[in-house]
């Protein structure tokens, strides 16, 4: 690899995959419905970039963000992982889909993006 895709990131996407929908208990935000389809996380690490990408494709950690619960369960996993160097709430908020769950890991936003968790277009 001649390039460090994680040298300048700052903000990732993960694909999401759910595989048939799921009830899902997210922490304290509640338990929510997931209907089966493609989703996008978008969320941001400033510091250990690449450490919080991997921890999010690990299965076995303690559950501590609320996209943590989400790929915790049966049929749910990451296909793919996405940098970008932008703000977090940029790349977010130029994503289309719909939002399932409000609030899904935008307990810290300022931008108001309701929810850093979208579910694609089935028809995209
Ligand atoms: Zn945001």
């Amino acid at each position: 690899m001649a390039t460090d895709p994680f040298s300048s990131a700052k903000t990732y996407q993960l694909l999401i995959d759910v595989t048939e929908s799921v009830q899902v208990i997210v922490g304290r935000l509640g338990s929510f419905h997931f209907p089966a389809g493609l989703y996008v996380y978008t969320g941001s690490a400033l510091r250990n970039f690449e450490a919080r990408v991997k921890r999010h494709l690990s299965p076995a950690k303690k559950m501590h963000w609320h996209i943590d619960y989400l790929l915790a369960a049966q049929g749910v996993g990451v296909r793919e992982v996405f940098c970008f160097s932008e703000a977090e709430c940029v790349v977010n908020q130029r994503t289309g889909g719909e939002i399932v769950v409000a609030g899904f890991g935008s307990s810290d936003c300022r931008s108001g993006c309701c929810s850093h968790l979208k579910r694609l277009d089935s028809s995209e």
